[in-house]
């Protein structure tokens, strides 16, 4: 979810699966977790929160951000990068074509299977 000029399609949330967040940031919320959490991953001082459903745990029913003022970096800038392209808008806010959208969407997916295969960031397991 971003913020600024560009505008999120209303109660989209499909790039929220999972991120990292700061631990510090993690333990402050953790009561306003929206879904049950399988497994919580410890790399440095980020936490990465792998859910069942791989929705971001922080995602409401009504797809907003529970942490919106503490949301990482990541999720404010996702979609007005060209580096975290959103599969629907273009930076500027456009849509994007059929073509794009698909490229983006299978590289959003190869991103997460690499993710939860790489096991070095199985090191510190914390529920
Ligand atoms: S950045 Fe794109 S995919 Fe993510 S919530 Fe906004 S509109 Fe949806
Ligand atoms: S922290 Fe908020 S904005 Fe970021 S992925 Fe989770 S629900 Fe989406």
């Amino acid at each position: 979810m971003s913020s600024n000029n560009f505008k999120c399609l209303e109660k989209c949330g499909f790039c929220c699966s999972f991120v990292f967040i700061l631990k510090e940031t993690y333990e402050k919320h953790k009561d306003k977790l929206q879904r049950p959490v399988r497994v919580v991953y410890q790399v440095g001082n980020e936490v990465g929160i792998i859910t069942f459903d791989r929705t971001c745990a922080f995602l409401t029913p009504d797809k907003r951000c529970a942490i919106y003022e503490d949301r990482p970096e990541v999720c404010k800038q996702f979609g007005e990068t060209k580096e975290i392209p959103c599969p629907y808008l273009k930076p500027n806010g456009n849509p994007r074509s059929e073509a794009d959208k698909k490229k983006i969407l299978r590289a959003m997916k190869k991103q997460t299977k690499d993710f939860l295969r790489n096991k070095t960031l199985r090191l510190i397991r914390l529920a």
